[in-house]
């Protein structure tokens, strides 16, 4: 039995549809597998070759047998998120669910970093958050239900030397986060974010297990990206249903 089932009915967000960006890999395709698990459609939003993420859509439509479709967009762009919101649309009939999890980093210390490694991170990062809830809530609040979970960071609170461009990031998605739940939640919308500390994906992989912020995790390891995708769909489920506007540390305590 998975996780997510031990703890939830399997059809618990059966009939729902949830858009995840990023999910091919890492922190977003456990999110995707842990809605899937537990009833949701996912339509999953991603950058890479269409091959790679059409076969993760296949993979997870066979394990869980509810609906999975790859789309391909950068979310940093305006009009290519407008057009896959609209794509899904039809696709799918609604969206009751969005997972703002696509993001990068290109870290380098102030002295030598270049515009283009602010502008590139803070483009995807925090415009592809935008982007995606600026196209997604239109066809929510006509339904006067939403879910929105926004992957951050605990860099976006406490920052982080070489990070700049990341951390400025996060702390904007901290910042919509906020304002979307305020915004909309007369519209049954509500709307939180996730900030990790390590968790063991791609992005993380180069950093050694003796680097001085590892060490200083008080639970004495970095996470799996499974442990992050509890969190999400415990605040999709009905259970989180009077949380908006909150962001969550899931680090290990490393920024308490
Ligand atoms: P990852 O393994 O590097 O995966 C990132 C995903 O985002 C990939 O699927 C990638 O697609 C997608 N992506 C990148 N640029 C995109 C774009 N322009 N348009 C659409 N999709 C794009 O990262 P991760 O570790 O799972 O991180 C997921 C989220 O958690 C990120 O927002 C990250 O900042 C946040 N986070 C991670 C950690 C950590 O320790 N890992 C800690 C705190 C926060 P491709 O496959 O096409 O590249």
């Amino acid at each position: 039995m998975d996780m997510m089932t031990k703890i939830y009915d399997k059809t618990m967000l059966a009939g729902q549809n949830a858009v995840v960006t990023g999910a091919s890999r890492g922190i977003g395709y456990a999110v995707a597998t842990a809605l899937a698990e537990v009833g949701a459609n996912v339509a999953i939003v991603d950058y890479c070759d269409e091959e790679i993420s059409g076969k993760a859509a296949e993979t997870l439509a066979a394990e869980t047998g509810v609906t999975v479709k790859a789309y391909r967009c950068d979310v940093s762009s305006y009009e290519e998120t407008e057009a896959t919101v609209k794509q899904i649309l039809s696709d799918f009939g609604s969206i009751e669910i969005l997972v703002n999890n696509a993001g990068i980093t290109k870290d380098g210390l102030l002295a030598q970093m270049t515009e283009e490694q602010f502008s590139r991170v803070v483009g995807i990062n925090l415009g592809g958050t935008f982007n995606m809830t600026r196209h997604v809530t239109r066809a929510m609040m006509r339904k006067r239900y939403g879910r929105i979970v926004n992957l951050a960071s605990v860099a976006g609170i406490t920052g982080n030397a070489g990070q700049v461009n990341y951390s400025a990031s996060k702390a904007g998605v901290i910042g919509v986060t906020k304002s979307v739940a305020k915004e909309l939640a007369s519209r049954g919308i509500t709307a939180n974010a996730i900030a990790p500390g390590f968790v063991a994906t791609d992005m993380t992989k180069d950093i050694p297990d003796d680097a001085p912020l590892k060490q200083q995790i008080p639970l004495g390891r970095i996470a799996e990206p499974a442990e992050v995708a509890a969190l999400a769909v415990f605040l999709c489920s009905p259970a989180a249903s009077y949380i908006t506007g909150e962001v969550i540390r899931i680090d290990g305590g490393l920024a308490m």
